[in-house]
């Protein structure tokens, strides 16, 4: 046994004497807390109270950690995002790929991310969710988020119960499939007035364009001009448009370990999208904290009674 776990059994035994010669009320906090949640404490010196109030503080911490994360920040939900605004030397990317899944491509990308050890954001198109069912919970599997990119993919103007109904029949085929209720959405083409981006909103979604466009989808460009247009347009917390269907992406496979080698030796890591707004928001939080000050003068209700 390690001089940490014998330390830990003595810690135990101190806290069960304490118990003991304690009062009854105080022997009842343990089970909510469980030992387990004591071992895990990080204050040896705690008295017995505090090691309850801190076991079952940690199993609350710990819980949303396991969890992988598919919802935005509230701060966000029916937001338009075309970027995380963030400190220049805050160097995180989110990489995303929509039209999917496909058979083939996405499969390819998914293995390059795996061995890159980096998780990135689908944007799902409902009627492949349909026809490559295994494909969307491959990419759930290896810990990947989704978004609602439409059924059909369609750019035209349309009414308000079409464009329910094409994010409505996504989302469900996304949740029937892969278990995921995603908060994201993706307008096809990036067209903000056709009707879809509205009902998104009305849903709250968190709509999401990009910052830095591979031009994948573009006819013309091989692989070599697609990772210079990543790596030249990229930024702390930039949000980079690839494609793993809605057509042939040899030329995006064939440019993804390159981008991702090129950003990675510039000192980006790659997260997710509602890690990235995550971020924002944290930094955010931190500076109002930070500046108490000014958010009492912003606040015309919150004068001084002492001026
Ligand atoms: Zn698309």
């Amino acid at each position: 046994m390690s001089d940490q776990k014998i330390s830990r059994v003595l810690q135990v035994g101190i806290v069960l004497l304490g118990i003991a010669a304690g009062t009854f009320g105080m022997s009842l906090l343990i089970p909510k807390g469980g030992f387990n949640d004591i071992l895990a404490t990080k204050k040896p010196e705690s008295n017995i109270s505090q090691a309850s109030l801190d076991g079952t503080a940690s199993a609350q911490a710990v819980a949303p950690a396991t969890k992988q994360i598919m919802e935005v920040p509230k701060l966000f939900q029916g937001k338009t995002i075309y970027e995380a605004k963030l400190k220049p030397n805050e160097k995180v990317i989110a990489l995303t790929f929509d039209d999917g899944p496909s058979p083939k491509n996405t499969a390819q990308i998914l293995e390059i991310l795996k061995k890159n050890n980096i998780k990135a954001t689908f944007f799902m198109v409902g009627g492949m969710v349909q026809l490559n069912p295994q494909v969307a919970k491959k990419v759930v599997g290896d810990g990947h988020v989704l978004g609602n990119h439409t059924w059909h993919h369609g750019y035209r103007r349309m009414d308000a119960a079409k464009a329910a109904s094409e994010i409505n029949s996504t989302a469900d085929i996304i949740y029937k499939t892969t278990g995921v209720k995603t908060t994201l959405f993706r307008p096809p083409g990036g067209f903000l007035k056709n009707g879809l981006v509205d009902y998104a909103i009305s849903q709250k979604y968190a709509i999401m364009m990009w910052s830095t466009e591979s031009g994948d989808s573009q006819g013309r460009g091989q692989a070599p001009t697609l990772v210079k247009n990543v790596i030249q347009r990229s930024k702390p917390g930039a949000i980079v448009l690839m494609h793993d269907g809605g057509g042939n992406r040899s030329r995006t496979v064939k440019a993804l370990p390159q981008i991702i080698t090129g950003l990675k030796s510039q000192g980006y890591r790659f997260v997710t999208i509602p890690e990235l707004l995550e971020i924002e928001a944290k930094a955010e939080t931190l500076a109002t904290k930070a500046s108490p000050a000014v958010k009492k003068a912003q606040n015309p209700n919150n004068q001084p009674k002492n001026p």
